[in-house]
């Protein structure tokens, strides 16, 4: 029997456990969201992250810039940094295609690095110490908890090798004993690995890439790609072909989306004791 994860379930289990401890911290919290240009999917990911914040009482600050420079956006993110009002600092991929991204990111205090995308961070994560963990990646792994899929021994195959996903699971995955095996746009057969796969982690940003040929029988699925066409938004997985011969699949829109936006209002809140505590 195919079950089909409801994110937005998982995703309002975790808020409201995340607005209580919100409640009870003192200190008002803020997120500061820096934008360049004006990228349409980002302007709908911004407001996304705005409301929530709003609705988990996060106070929340976009900065956009229609034109910056890389030294004069580090700047702007060392002012960030030294401010005590400022919990967390987001900075909205993809910047400008003229801004230095590695030195932008890497700028941000890493107890303040709400995305995790700080090599601090990625390091400590792959060295198992504390560490603010990359949002999607963090929200694919509070499916697996709260579906209760059992991890050890299984055979996970993730494709994409990015920061946002693929990097960090490999550590996440690691520590519950799995198999894993990256792909990428240059792996050859890719249906060869998909095939063998227990779960399949798709990350690529392409249509229909993966279809009924590709998978095993009662595979779990989690489809991470969002492919906008015609005003609708579609994952990576030909859902409708694929989904009878899954056991586990995660829908695009309503799988890990709605996971990726809680899990960054839970390391708002990580930020916050990190920097209390003075860790990291
Ligand atoms: P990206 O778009 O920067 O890179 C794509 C990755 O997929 C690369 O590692 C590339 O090697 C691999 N790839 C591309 N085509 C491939 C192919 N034909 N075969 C095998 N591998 C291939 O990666 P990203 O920023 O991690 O985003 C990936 C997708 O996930 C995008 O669609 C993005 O919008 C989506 N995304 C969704 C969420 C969410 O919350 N649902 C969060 C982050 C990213």
């Amino acid at each position: 029997m195919t079950n089909i994860i409801d994110g937005k379930q998982i995703a309002n289990k975790i808020k409201e456990n995340l607005k209580n401890e919100i409640n009870k911290i003192e200190q008002k919290l803020k997120l500061v969201v820096i934008q360049t240009g004006d990228n349409p999917a980002s302007n709908i990911y911004i407001n996304n992250k705005k409301s929530l914040c709003e609705e988990v009482g996060i106070n929340f600050e976009l900065k956009k810039y229609e034109t910056i420079t890389t030294e004069e956006l580090i700047k702007e993110i060392e002012i960030l940094n030294n401010n005590k009002e400022v919990t967390s600092i987001l900075v909205q991929l993809p910047l400008l295609k003229e801004i230095d991204e590695t030195k932008v990111l890497e700028a941000i205090n890493p107890k303040k690095d709400a995305d995790g995308l700080t090599s601090k961070n990625i390091g400590n994560l792959y060295s198992k110490q504390e560490a603010i963990i990359p949002c999607t990646a963090y929200g694919i792994m509070k499916i697996f908890e709260e579906e209760k899929i059992n991890l050890e021994g299984k055979n996970i195959v993730i494709i994409g090798r990015t920061k946002l996903v693929g990097i960090p699971l490999i550590p996440l995955l690691l520590k519950e004993n799995a198999t894993v095996t990256i792909c990428h746009s240059k792996t050859k057969n890719l249906k060869e690995k998909t095939s063998q796969a227990d779960i399949l982690i798709v990350a690529a940003g392409k249509k229909d890439l993966i279809t009924k040929e590709m998978i095993k029988q009662d595979q779990i699925i989690i489809d991470v790609g969002i492919n906008r066409e015609n005003n609708k938004v579609y994952g990576d997985v030909d859902f409708e072909e694929v989904k009878e011969k899954t056991s586990y699949i995660t829908p695009v829109p309503g799988g890990v989306g709605p996971l990726t936006v809680i899990m960054l209002m839970n390391n708002i809140v990580e930020c916050h004791k990190l920097q209390t505590k003075n860790l990291l």
